[in-house]
């Protein structure tokens, strides 16, 4: 994440959302439509004894689906997580000390990181950009399911300031999307939409990566995009509170009723242009994302893997996977009750 002074000051304003994204409602709400309408067509189908209807191939976007149910991604264990943070640790520990963009820990983080994509089945590409004289990289990775149409998009930055090993910033926002999509590839998930996980290069010296991909992203594809959700530095100890920002009320509103639902306290946040989330909004994109509490090690040597809690970014981390699963559609069970108040 960008200091509140930085560069961010000079990145460009918001543009206003075009019309095109303005006419595709937020996702939530249609998902939530779609789950009022999916039981609704339950009741139907059971009463004219068409229960064959349910079995129907995924329905094409905003129409009532076959599917009557949404569910929940599994709990993930707070090891699953802190094995990917120790590693890098581990790569930081063998590179100078970090994972900053231009340097081999940041090369490193990344080979790491589309390794585990790829043997767990995901499309995975590599987008290099050149900043200061040093090739950064992108890394992208689809879920081959859902329609491609419509894409819901998690991302972290991947790289650290050249000060420390960069574990809460961001190593565990990369943890943490990385251990979802591994999680979702691990139950196999069909999904509605299509899930794509993003890791960028260069967020430190202005959001570089991200305002690359998306600046080269054909309108086209842009549109394609129904929402992204951020996660830089959710693994800070001794959280109490989780931000979650407020640029879209209702995947604000999705993560806040998660979190109530899980007892976890939580504040409003505006962190204006200082993460990657920045790059899609500026193109029209809903987005949000959450982040832990005050880091004493902010930029800092001592942002090592002692400076997050196992707990913090298990609690972020599973928050990240019920976005994934809301936000996608995905059949099998039940979508809580609580989530279906967010339909009104
Ligand atoms: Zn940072």
């Amino acid at each position: 994440m960008l200091p509140v002074r930085s560069a961010h000051g000079a990145l460009p304003p918001a543009a206003p959302a075009p019309q095109s994204c303005r006419r595709h409602t937020p996702a939530i709400r249609r998902i939530h439509m779609k789950s009022v309408k999916a039981l609704l067509g339950v009741v139907l189908a059971l009463l004219v004894g068409v229960a064959g209807a349910l079995l129907g191939p995924a329905p094409a976007f905003g129409a009532a689906p076959a599917r009557a149910e949404l569910s929940a991604p599994p709990q993930i264990p707070a090891e699953n997580i802190m094995r990917h943070l120790r590693q890098f640790q581990a790569i930081a520990d063998r590179n100078g000390g970090n994972r900053a963009h231009g340097r081999p820990g940041y090369r490193a983080s990344v080979d790491y990181v589309k390794s585990q994509l790829d043997a767990a089945g995901f499309r995975t590409s590599l987008q290099p950009f050149s900043y200061r004289g040093a090739t950064g990289w992108n890394l992208i990775a689809d879920w081959p399911s859902g329609d491609p149409n419509q894409v819901v998009f998690l991302g972290a930055h991947l790289d650290g300031v050249p000060a420390g090993p960069g574990i809460n910033d961001n190593a565990s926002g990369s943890a943490a999307v990385l251990e979802t999509a591994l999680t979702v590839a691990r139950t196999n998930l069909k999904t509605q939409k299509r899930l794509r996980f993003g890791w960028w290069g260069a967020e430190e010296l202005g959001l570089i990566g991200s305002r690359y991909y998306t600046g080269n992203l054909p309108a086209a594809e842009r549109s394609k995009i129904k929402a992204y959700l951020n996660f830089d530095m959710v693994g800070a100890k001794n959280t109490r509170t989780w931000g979650v920002y407020n640029d879209d009320p209702n995947l604000r509103r999705m993560f806040e009723n998660h979190f109530r639902s899980k007892g976890v306290q939580t504040r409003p946040m505006n962190i204006g242009g200082r993460s990657d989330h920045a790059s899609f909004k500026n193109i029209g994109v809903p987005v949000s994302g959450i982040a832990s509490g005050n880091d004493p090690c902010y930029h800092a040597r001592c942002d090592t893997i002692n400076n997050v809690g196992a707990n913090v970014v298990a609690t972020s981390t599973n928050a990240a996977a019920h976005g994934a699963w809301t936000l996608a559609g995905t059949a099998g069970s039940r979508l809580p009750g609580r989530e279906l108040r967010l339909a009104s």
